[in-house]
């Protein structure tokens, strides 16, 4: 049976040309780059060339880059390393609805611990409004968090006026950017946030390996006690292999953005267009402008997104229903709810996130997948 995969929002394949540039690092020069043989030295150079090239595709100093095991790691280290860190300066906390769980969780666990944490509104898009975030904030606020690019809608919020907004007030911002590097030119000179999350497996590079960027001068409180790597506030032996994987994979795409970004939404809006087309009553959810070249998620009226979901697996075809994250509970997705789907019809979403690898001809299968299954499904459906 053929395999489809249009879920590069949850994860995506290695590259080989990313697999070849970590081999070396698992088998042969596997020293401990804090050994001061050579081929722990061997390790350290690559590991610090590694930064120069992590910091360079994000317009950011070497200094500022701290690698991580991922998204996740790096989510918490920026905003509950923040938050420790800066407690003596005020203990409220600004956030969005619809921010990845890796977040969201984050300032759950904080508001348990005594930090007072708000929730800015977001439109019917996903989007924050700036202005919101002026009434929000209080002399007590010392951090901001905004994802760039929403995992579930791809929308694209307006990070650089939220910042400027933030500043003016002397509120640090840190922006979780796993859904936006290698989808739009990402740049923390550009946006000027304070600290931003990033991780390899989402842009072809190698699972558990991430980095967060912190600005000079913003204090952080390590997660984890242990040795002296990445200056206190990351210790354990450095993951080279990964490290080298997760500079090759930035560097290929963000090298290659604009082209791939093009053939990208082609594909995209040759998917949406199919769809619209063949299949009544299916809607966009979140910005059909503002918003990242790969993802796009539409609602089904009168289906049970899980059940389409299966019914394409069937024919070859992986796809989510919200979020990878979401996939093993019975909630209706926190994003659909929040930019206002009732949960009923939050349930009948499909996420399509597209890749490098997929072709016009696949598209025009899935096409075909979807209308069959869609149609089957609902004749034998309930809700209609
Ligand atoms: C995938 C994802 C994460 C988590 O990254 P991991 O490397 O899997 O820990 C965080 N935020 C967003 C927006 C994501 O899409």
């Amino acid at each position: 049976m053929r395999e489809i995969y249009l879920d590069n929002a949850a994860t995506t394949a290695v590259l080989p040309e990313v697999a070849d540039a970590m081999r070396p690092y698992l088998t042969e020069i596997y020293g401990n780059p804090s050994s001061l043989y050579s081929i722990g030295q061997k390790g350290k150079r690559a590991l610090e060339g590694s930064r120069n090239e992590v910091a360079s595709a994000i317009e950011a100093e070497p200094e500022g880059i701290i690698f991580t095991s991922g998204g996740t790691e790096s989510d918490n280290l920026a905003i509950k390393g923040f938050a420790y860190a800066n407690s003596d300066r005020g203990r409220h906390l600004v956030t969005s609805p619809i921010e990845h769980h890796a977040v969201l969780n984050v300032f759950h666990e904080l508001e348990k611990q005594g930090f007072e944490v708000s929730y800015l509104p977001v439109d019917r898009y996903g989007m924050v409004d700036p202005e919101a975030v002026k009434k929000i904030i209080r002399p007590d606020t010392i951090l901001i968090s905004i994802m760039l690019a929403n995992n579930e809608i791809g929308t694209i919020e307006p990070l650089k006026e939220i910042t400027a907004l933030a500043h003016e007030r002397g509120i640090a911002v840190h922006t979780d950017a796993v859904q936006a590097v290698g989808k739009i030119p990402v740049s923390v000179k550009e946006l000027g946030v304070d600290m931003l999350s990033l991780t390899a497996h989402k842009i072809y590079g190698p699972k558990g390996t991430g980095a967060l960027y912190k600005r000079e001068g913003i204090k952080l409180a390590p997660l984890f006690e242990g040795g002296h790597q990445e200056k206190i506030l990351r210790p354990g032996t450095e993951n080279i292999p990964g490290v080298v994987g997760l500079a090759t994979a930035l560097r290929l795409a963000t090298g290659n953005l604009d082209t791939e970004a093009a053939k990208i939404s082609a594909l995209r809006d040759r998917l949406e267009s199919g769809i619209l087309s063949r299949i009544d009553n299916v809607t966009l959810n979140g910005h059909s402008q503002q918003r990242v070249s790969n993802i796009s998620s539409l609602n089904f009226a009168f289906l049970e997104g899980e059940a389409l979901l299966l019914a394409l697996d069937t024919r070859g075809i992986a796809v989510s229903t919200a979020s990878a994250c979401s996939a093993d509970s019975d909630e209706p997705s926190h994003v659909l709810t929040a930019i206002g789907l009732d949960p009923v019809t939050a349930r009948g979403t499909l996420r399509f996130s597209l890749g490098i690898n997929n072709t016009s001809e696949e598209i025009d299968y899935v096409i075909d997948a979807v209308a069959d299954a869609a149609e089957q499904l609902r004749q034998l459906s309930p809700m209609r």
